[in-house]
């Protein structure tokens, strides 16, 4: 038989699709289940955005573009992006592509030589797809460690210990997946300070919630005195605009665009032409659904991270950004006798009919950091209040009486 290389072997996923697999199976077979699974938003693409499509199919404007994208989506991502950002972007400097996601894994063979032991530092708990990549480009992931205690920040402390001659890229994700955590200006501050000491290490600033933020600015590592020249800014219109499924992710940065677009033509050729005219008019269009979307995720966030809270043994602080709660359960699993939060998970799933993620689809469990779950609350309010209130009723009937 013909067999399989280790690179293909080795290559790990992102858990999220798996589990999303099994609770289908589960839904098809007639159960009742309250999903809080999928990471996209749960409204409809804005209605312009849609015409454009329409448009450009009946246009014929569905062939192939050049592979950084069509001019008008590069020079309004880079409008876009560099508005947010208070910077300045030129548009031959960004590339677009079928999705953010790709751009991960250009990023890591773009600066990494493979089995050489360059290294990629990236938050853990963190999106899954930077281990994975890391470990199929040949490069060595490491995590860093994100503490509760700080919102979901890692303690830059812990960062000038983890960075050596060897790392050549730092992921920093915020708004955070799963975490909902952001990065302080004071943090970020920090995060530049210790970079400047390691002037061989490139940025990748995976910023695709930017627009999901609640409590503050939303502050890019890109606009700090110094960094935007090795900093990859990786945004896109999947989370902003409800648009995960029409594939359009951007990329800015001077030296890596002509690189990305190379990678772009070896593999997918371009993204989508008709996704990106909508696109377009996603980004030059008005802004209100975009904005409508943001304020109903805020008031969902509110009502969810009331209800957890309210629910024994869960202590759930309010995420900053992006539309995930991270409640700490390691109370929860205690009175209930579950052996970690994976445990728990499967018991809400099977006993409960709620669908979650748990912290170990996002790596391994931080030390010391206890057991976490994920929520993503792009569901409805009734929804959240459904769900929640199943998982409050089930710990409640699970729980066992203290040992005498
Ligand atoms: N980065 C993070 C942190 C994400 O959560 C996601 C989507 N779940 C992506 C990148 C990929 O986004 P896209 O749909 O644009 O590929």
């Amino acid at each position: 038989m013909p067999t399989l290389s280790r690179r293909a072997q080795s290559l790990g996923t992102e858990n999220a699709f798996v589990v999303l697999a099994e609770v289908n199976q589960l839904i098809r077979s007639g159960k009742d289940i309250v999903s809080f699974c999928i990471g996209q938003p749960d409204f409809a693409t804005p209605a312009h955005v849609q015409d454009a499509a329409v448009e450009a199919v009946r246009g014929g404007k569905h062939g192939y573009t050049p592979s950084a994208g069509i001019d008008e989506l590069r020079e309004a991502a880079a409008a876009s992006m560099a508005r947010a950002r208070g910077i300045t972007i030129a548009p031959q400097d960004v590339v677009v592509g079928a999705g953010a996601k790709p751009f991960i894994a250009y990023a890591i063979a773009s600066v990494t030589d493979y089995g050489a032991g360059d290294e990629v530092v990236f938050p853990v708990p963190g999106f899954p797809i930077y281990e994975s990549q890391c470990l199929a480009n040949g490069a060595v992931p490491v995590g860093l460690p994100l503490r509760e205690a700080r919102s979901f920040a890692f303690d830059p402390d812990e960062l000038a210990r983890t960075i050596t001659p060897r790392t050549k890229l730092l992921i920093l994700n915020a708004p955070q997946n799963p975490t909902g955590g952001v990065l302080s200006l004071a943090d970020l501050k920090a995060i530049a300070a210790v970079l400047e000491r390691h002037p061989q290490v490139w940025v990748y600033a995976d910023e695709i919630y930017s627009r999901l933020v609640y409590d503050a600015e939303f502050i890019s590592i890109a606009s700090l005195p110094g960094m935007q020249e090795r900093t990859i800014i990786s945004d896109g219109a999947s989370k902003t605009y409800a648009m995960t499924g029409w594939r359009i992710g951007f990329t800015a940065n001077k030296q890596l665009a002509p690189v990305f677009t190379r990678w772009i033509t070896n593999t997918e050729s371009c993204a989508s032409q008709i996704s990106q005219w909508a696109a377009v008019a996603a980004l030059n269009g008005p802004q209100d659904a975009a904005e409508t979307m943001r304020r109903r995720f805020l008031a969902r966030r509110d009502l969810i991270v009331r209800l957890l809270n309210a629910v024994p043994g869960f202590q759930c602080a309010s995420p900053g950004g992006a539309f995930y709660a991270w409640p700490n359960v390691t109370e929860a699993c205690a009175l209930i006798g579950a052996a970690d939060s994976e445990e728990l998970r499967k018991r809400l799933l099977h006993e409960a009919g709620v669908a979650v993620l748990a912290d170990i689809h996002f790596g391994p469990r931080v030390a010391g950091e206890g057991q976490h779950i994920r929520f993503s609350y792009a569901a409805s309010e009734s929804a959240i209040e459904a769900g929640v209130g199943r998982i409050a009723e089930f710990v409640r009937r699970a729980t066992r009486p203290p040992r005498k």
